[in-house]
């Protein structure tokens, strides 16, 4: 590494130790803090945060950034120095034209809307929070101004959490998948309903827990660099690759629903176990971007977890630990109950095919509320109407509809179509993986999942933020992100399930 590149990481460590030390304070308030901290935690937070920020863009990243780049010598685009240089500049400029007198106004409206959010979420009153929101959406627009875009505002805000896409894209992309989406939806509205009563009964949380641990400890979570903990809404947290913390919630009276979010949230945390740890307190070592992340949770929770072949492996353990409520539970009826499509009101609930249906309805809420074709007031009637045409359910309250998710509260508009990104990430991948690992199920079914983590470990993990995720994709798969692969998959496994010809 030349002076100048060491100069720059010596620059960005104790920044990312700021953010670092956040995150712990994050997870600690997720998870074991009295309610007594939380006004004293938001002030630590905030002073964390804006200690990081400020640091970050001062002129001497600039300089140092400007150094850097001279040094580097015709660099190969996984050469970790000119990737630190590449993604850094990326970040850097992006942060230092956002006027931090608008960073100040954005961070406090954002607290206040959340407060908001949560009393209106609780009185069923949208009125309440649509103030805040307007405030939220005005503030979000004059961000992506100052930021500069390519064809439209909403495109500087997905950017935060995908580099290297655009709006337009995803436009086309979810066009796609709508067009053979919908129809597969109403095909299996019509056929005969899964009965999945099989996972209702009394499942002892201690006994959820061990079960999880287990199978996610198969997988290769490292329960030595990482813990499990218990918190209202699960997440993922990294500290750095040695210390990376998984959190669910249990629900006694139904099996899948601890275990799929424990398996989840294992993904995501297993591709930070993955990082090279030589990428750590550089901006490179995290995941790199919010659909990559979310790809990993759902290969392990969808094509992983709910696969026959991996309950072949750990049904026998499972009615082990619950011999009363599964002791004559068979394979295919646990198998299809777990599989169960219901088109459903709340998105976090969703089954794996109407999921998809859920996020379309926000991106393109969120989209309109951007460029100004939607506006706040008429944005409980737009979300009731759009929910009664893609899924023919229609919530009673805005608690159970437009008030339900936390993302628009806390400012994060280009958020949401992440998810799908994700999901539709995850069936490419998977499809290539089972091309160079024809033997993928059988060793699943064998409760051996080397060869998978493996695979994911070389092609995804390793690399943290060096690649974006077009990039990545492409190298790991050979082409541009696509709608195919899991509409094939869905096709496939849903038609199966439900007898459609
Ligand atoms: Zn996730």
């Amino acid at each position: 590494m030349s002076a100048p590149v060491e100069a720059l990481r010596d620059h960005l460590a104790p920044i990312e130790d700021l953010k670092a030390a956040a995150a712990v304070l994050t997870w600690d308030q997720e998870t074991y803090m009295p309610d007594g901290g939380a006004e004293a935690r938001a002030q630590q937070l905030s002073t964390l945060h804006s200690t990081a920020h400020e640091r970050f863009v001062a002129d001497e990243t600039g300089t140092l950034l400007d150094r850097a780049a001279e040094a580097l010598d015709a660099p190969s685009p996984l050469d970790p120095d000119a990737a630190l240089v590449r993604v850094t500049r990326r970040d850097y400029e992006r942060a230092v034209r956002v006027p931090s007198s608008l960073v100040a106004e954005l961070s406090k409206a954002k607290s206040q809307a959340q407060q908001a959010w949560k009393q209106a979420r609780a009185n069923d009153d949208f009125s309440h929070f649509a103030p805040h929101l307007e405030q939220l959406v005005d503030l979000s627009v004059k961000k992506a101004e100052a930021i500069g875009y390519e064809n439209e505002p909403y495109d500087a805000l997905l950017k935060e959490y995908e580099p290297g896409r655009i709006t337009a894209a995803v436009v086309s992309l979810f066009d796609t998948l709508r067009d053979d989406l919908v129809p597969l939806v109403d095909a299996l509205d019509e056929a005969a309903q899964i009965d999945d009563s099989a996972l209702r009964g009394t499942y002892p949380q201690s006994e959820q827990q061990r079960f999880g641990r287990s199978v996610i400890a198969d997988f290769g979570y490292d329960f030595d660099q990482g813990r499990q903990d218990v918190s209202a809404h699960p997440f993922t947290t990294s500290f750095s690759p040695n210390d990376v913390r998984l959190t669910t919630r249990y629900d006694e009276d139904n099996v899948a629903s601890a275990l799929f979010s424990t398996i989840h949230e294992a993904g995501h945390g297993l591709y930070e176990q993955g990082i090279d740890p030589a990428l750590a307190r550089t901006p490179l070592g995290e995941g790199t971007s919010l659909s990559i992340h979310e790809s990993q949770a759902r290969l392990w929770e969808n094509h992983v977890g709910r696969s026959r072949p991996f309950w072949r492996h750990y049904l026998p353990r499972l009615r082990e630990t619950f011999p009363d409520a599964l002791g004559d539970v068979d394979l295919e009826p646990f198998y299809r109950a777990i599989n169960r499509v219901e088109p459903s009101l709340i998105r976090v609930e969703a089954d794996e095919v109407t999921y998809h249906l859920h996020v379309m309805l926000r991106f393109e809420l969120e989209r309109g509320l951007i460029d100004g074709s939607v506006s706040v007031n008429e944005l409980p009637d737009r979300w009731n109407a759009a929910m009664d045409d893609y899924l023919g359910v229609v919530p009673e309250t805005d608690a159970n509809g437009v008030l339900q998710d936390v993302h628009w509260s806390q400012g994060a508009f280009g958020y949401f179509p992440t998810y799908t990104l994700g999901t539709l990430t995850a069936a490419q991948l998977i499809e290539s993986i089972e091309d160079e690992l024809p033997n993928l199920r059988a060793h699943v079914a064998d409760g051996d999942f080397a060869p998978l983590l493996d695979w994911l470990r070389a092609h995804v993990h390793r690399h943290g933020r060096k690649l974006t995720a077009p990039d990545l994709l492409e190298r790991a798969t050979g082409r541009k992100l696509a709608a195919d692969s899991w509409l094939a998959y869905a096709q496939n496994k849903f038609g199966g399930l439900y007898g459609l010809s």
